[in-house]
């Protein structure tokens, strides 16, 4: 059953101004039609960040812990509709059952950490120079935030951004993909439901191009946090930077897996199958390169081989399918014998594609893990520990499994990557807070009377 869908601007469902709309198909099944969606532009979006600034002014006065009572509401709303929301996210774009499950997870999660940060959100008091002076600093919202968000993670990566952008008192205009808007429409409606004000959530349907870029270059837009691909990423700093906007980037990934001599293999095994074909290989942290010690190359290639020819392929509704479709052709060339230098072995694929290199040593497999542009997941099978410690300290990336798959996040741990992977900030547990509120540093002065501070006032001879 296809169904109209509409923009939700300033607590009401509206059509795009231009009356404009476009489709949304199963990937699966391309005849099964979605939806429909207002293809949005400069002017709607205009409408959003209007509202989303009306109602910062009511929202950030909410104390927090009242925003988490909200959150936590959220949590349970989402644990009440999980589903139906992974069956929606499923035919929205083909991710098999258990992985849309997954990610329906992540957003409870990140929903109900959401909730206990209500009642922290720390600050520091530390000791004035001056008696009589109290100082400490507290964190603040900043004002609008514009999320735009990839088809890949379709509620998680929502989650990650607006449930941390509200908690902390931001008020939000959301864009998401165009292949996923069902599922944001589905959050958007639980955060209403749960009793967002109106205004504090916006969603603006339609392209990149249009949407995206009119909340980036908006000059009453604060703050911007977006995942997607590195080109985007690099012409969204490029723009917000006319308006000094406060950016968050989460970008690609070429993340390796390094087998060592020592390693379990049947763990190795089962860690890069999962590594790297788990969501067709369309994860920001999907292993796309497995670097092998030569001592057991030969040997492992074979038992991949094996097991990869094994993988069921399909609709990912139905029992026992292992892979849904994916947007990208190369599905059944999954294992292949490449050069370090080859550009398949730096440059992101996005499909379960895994180009597999061999490797001398642990040396040589840190020098080629770390031969890319991105540094996003890494991960090493060893059961050497001094192999294990040096992987940590030497591997660039954001994230290190040992003995772990590179996907696997938790919703209370840093997420985010280094290079170009990202521009510095974390997603996930307490730092994402980081990025979504200001520091404002107070004095506080009860002495009665005009206290100079130190470097006004220092004794002439350095002696006190
Ligand atoms: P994408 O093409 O960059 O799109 C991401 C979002 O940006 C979509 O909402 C897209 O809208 C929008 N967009 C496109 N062009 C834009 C523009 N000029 N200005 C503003 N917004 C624009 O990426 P994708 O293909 O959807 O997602 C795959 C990429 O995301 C991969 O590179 C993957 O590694 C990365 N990713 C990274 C992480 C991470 O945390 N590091 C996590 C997941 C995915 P439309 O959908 O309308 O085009
Ligand atoms: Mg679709």
């Amino acid at each position: 059953m296809s169904k109209r869908y509409q923009n939700f601007i300033g607590g009401h469902w509206v059509d795009a101004k231009s009356g404009q709309t476009f489709e949304n198909r199963n990937p699966a099944n391309w005849s099964e039609l979605i939806g429909t969606f207002p293809k949005s532009g400069k002017e709607d979006v205009e409408v959003a960040v209007r509202a989303a600034r009306v109602a910062f002014e009511k929202w950030r006065l909410v104390p927090a812990p009242r925003r988490g009572d909200i959150m936590r509401k959220v949590g349970d709303l989402m644990v009440s509709r999980k589903e139906e929301l992974s069956r929606l996210m499923t035919r929205e774009m083909g991710k098999v059952l258990a992985e849309t499950r997954g990610d329906v997870q992540e957003g409870i999660d990140t929903a109900y950490y959401a909730a206990t940060e209500g009642r922290r959100l720390f600050g520091h008091t530390v000791p004035s120079e001056l008696e009589n002076k109290f100082a400490m600093a507290i964190r603040i919202p900043i004002g609008v935030a514009g999320i735009v968000t990839p088809w890949n993670f379709p509620m998680a990566i929502p989650t990650w951004k607006i449930f941390p952008a509200l908690l902390s008192g931001n008020t939000v205009v959301f864009k998401p993909a165009s292949d996923t808007p069902a599922t944001a429409t589905a959050l958007v409606e639980i955060l209403t439901d749960a009793g967002v004000p109106e205004g504090v959530v916006n969603l603006v349907h339609g392209g990149g191009g249009d949407v995206g870029m009119s909340i980036v270059s908006h000059p009453d837009v604060d703050l911007i946090s977006f995942t997607g691909s590195t080109g985007v990423g690099k012409r969204i700093s490029e723009v917000a930077s006319a308006t000094l906007k406060r950016v968050s980037l989460e970008l690609g990934g070429k993340n390796a897996q390094l087998v060592m001599d020592d390693a379990a293999l049947d763990l190795a095994l089962d860690g890069v199958l999962w590594g790297a074909f788990g969501t067709t290989g369309q994860r920001c942290t999907a292993t796309s390169r497995l670097l092998l010690h030569e001592k057991i190359h030969d040997h492992f290639v074979e038992m991949l081989v094996n097991r990869v020819s094994l993988l069921r392929l399909g609709d990912g509704l139905k029992e026992g399918v292992e892979i849904g479709p994916c947007v990208n052709e190369g599905q059944r060339q999954t294992v292949m014998n490449v050069k370090p230098d080859h550009r398949i072995a730096k440059e992101e694929i996005f499909g379960p594609v895994l180009s597999v290199i061999k490797v001398k040593s642990l040396d040589e497999g840190i020098r080629i893990l770390n031969d890319t542009v991105y540094g996003l997941s890494s991960s090493i099978y060893t059961s050497n520990i001094n192999n294990a410690f040096r992987a940590i300290r030497d591997i660039h990336a954001g994230i290190t499994y040992v003995n772990a798959p590179t996907i696997g996040a938790e919703a209370h741990l840093p997420f985010g990557g280094v290079k170009q992977t990202g521009n510095g900030h974390r997603e996930g547990g307490w730092t994402v807070y980081d990025f979504f509120t200001e520091w404002k540093t107070v004095y506080i002065d009860y002495s009665g009377g005009l206290q100079r501070a130190q470097i006004d006032n220092y004794p002439i001879d350095n002696k006190s």
